[in-house]
């Protein structure tokens, strides 16, 4: 089972799409499985961290920014390379663990779609397995 969802990100940031996640979860039936979370954009990604305090993801975009900044030596004709950088480094999916119908994420943890190359109009892919 395949579950599509569409999500506009106007800027660089992290989107919390747990909700989106666990309803797909509550829509396949299954209980006990796996769920895949996947982007299939080159220059977005997935990833879980903390949800509890929004400097969490400040500081993320500050860091990543630092570790990838857009360079005059870069040759990709479309100017977004640091995008396809963050984008590998944060990676495509994310697994996680369905137990009793819910996800079995840590209490401060989200999923988030994590936009770099904004304003754009995106999509992910909720695959349920049992
Ligand atoms: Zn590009």
């Amino acid at each position: 089972m395949i579950f599509e969802y569409k999500l506009s990100a106007p800027r660089e940031d992290f989107y919390d799409i747990t909700n989106e996640v666990q309803l797909a979860v509550v829509a396949s039936g299954v209980t006990d499985g796996v769920a895949i979370v996947f982007c299939p954009h080159t220059t977005a990604g997935i990833t879980i961290n903390e949800n509890a305090d929004p400097d969490v993801v400040y500081d993320f975009l500050i860091g990543i920014d630092k570790a990838f900044p857009d360079r005059k030596e870069f040759k990709h004709e479309e100017g977004n390379s640091a995008a396809h950088l963050k984008a590998s480094t944060v990676g495509a999916s994310e697994t996680i663990i369905i137990s009793k119908g819910k996800l079995l994420l840590g209490t401060w943890q989200s999923v988030y779609f994590c936009e770099f190359d904004p304003p754009r109009e995106r999509k992910f892919m909720v695959k349920i397995i049992q």
